[in-house]
């Protein structure tokens, strides 16, 4: 390249980051009079923090002027118990976004590969080019869900990580222990394969994996979950990863040291310790979940299937015209350009609200 005077004097900085996309967070709505807006663009979970998670979060609080405990010793021991692994196989970060990004800094080196299905999670591509990673994308079944044996196909030599989201963010469809237990069958051994259960908790769907077998049945399997949709803590940032020990090692070396702040560590174990009372707000989210689509499907949508705390519109070149309609109603969904619109399901009467405006923009039959 030449150097201009312009190129000479501004701050040389990586071309990667050019090929980057923005992460776009959900919006909140904006105001429409006459209506409570609600905010179903982030499946954040509409239930505020349990009165014994608020307590100990405000214990926490006492003692700012301290760093955190660098281990989240309390909360991995928490972890282990609550999901039946050794403590040596858990690794926090700082959400399971930030545990992607160790994921990706502890596997790829500058050109290697990562695999994942488009569309799926949006922070796939930003963490992988980032660390200087390509992504390789396969693109979804035309009912939504991973196409595992393209996936498959897809693996070459320089591929070092695979992202398995199940169930998909945005489109809902889980992968099934089957498609699963077949694809690994052909993953080479050096390669690492993650299941990103941001939504486990939601899911009902039988067929499903047992990710935690899975995991434990093969080396090359590791597992990412979170505090922030099932357990309400996505203001606190706060994930893991159940890995075997060289992995979950190679995690602790690639975290931002004390990135797990003490409110969060204390709050995620206080949510543990409080399963019970958040699987029932969980239980009362799937039942409005199954309620939506239900009411969907009866209107003439063709709306796949989901395991998770949204539903998918795959509306093509009408998802503005939708977007916009759901706005005018003073809710804020989630568009992802022409491929479709992601609702959460929120509060009762936002679901309410979202399924008269789909009855307004009814499919013709
Ligand atoms: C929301 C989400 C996450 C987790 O986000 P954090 O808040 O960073 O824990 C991870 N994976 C998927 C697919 C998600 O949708």
């Amino acid at each position: 390249m030449v150097l201009t005077e312009e190129t000479r004097r501004a701050v040389r900085l990586r071309a990667a980051l050019d090929a980057l996309p923005a992460y776009k967070a959900g919006r909140p709505p904006a105001p429409v009079e006459g209506l409570t807006p609600y905010k179903i663009s982030s499946n954040e979970n509409p239930y505020p923090p349990l009165p014994s998670v608020l307590d100990a979060i405000a214990d926490a609080a006492g003692a700012v002027n301290r760093y955190p405990d660098m281990a989240n010793a309390e909360l991995v021991a928490a972890i282990a118990e609550h999901v039946g692994v050794p403590a040596d196989r858990i690794a926090c970060g700082t959400g399971s976004v930030g545990v992607l990004g160790q994921l990706v800094q502890a596997t790829c080196d500058a050109g290697d590969e990562v695999v994942f299905a488009w569309r799926s999670f949006e922070a796939y591509p930003i963490v992988t080019t980032i660390a200087g990673a390509v992504p390789v994308t396969v693109p979804l079944t035309s009912d939504a869900r991973h196409d595992l044996p393209a996936m498959a196909d897809a693996i070459t030599e320089r591929a070092r990580l695979v992202l398995v989201c199940t169930p998909n963010n945005p489109t809902g469809p889980a992968v099934t222990a089957a498609e699963l237990e077949a694809f690994l069958a052909r993953v080479p051994d050096d390669v690492l394969v993650v299941i990103d259960e941001a939504y486990l908790e939601f899911g009902t769907d039988p067929q499903a994996p047992d990710a935690l077998a899975v995991h434990d049945a093969h080396e090359n399997v590791a597992v990412l979950r979170t505090f922030s949709k099932a357990y309400g803590l996505a203001g606190l940032r706060v994930g893991y990863a159940i890995a075997h020990p060289p992995v979950a090692e190679a995690l602790r070396k690639t975290a931002v040291p004390f990135g797990v702040s003490s409110l969060a560590q204390r709050a995620a174990v206080a949510s543990l310790a409080a399963r019970d009372e958040l699987d029932e707000r969980v239980a009362s989210i799937v039942e409005e979940r199954d309620r939506v689509r239900t009411a969907l499907l009866e209107q003439g949508w063709d709306i796949p299937d989901t395991q998770a705390n949204f539903v998918w519109f795959p509306f093509g070149e009408g998802s503005s015209a939708f977007a916009a309609a759901c706005a005018a109603q003073a809710l804020a969904v989630r568009q992802y350009g022409d491929d479709g619109v992601r609702v959460t399901i929120g509060e009762r009467e936002a679901n309410d609200r979202l399924l008269q405006i789909a009855a307004a923009h009814r499919p013709r039959s």
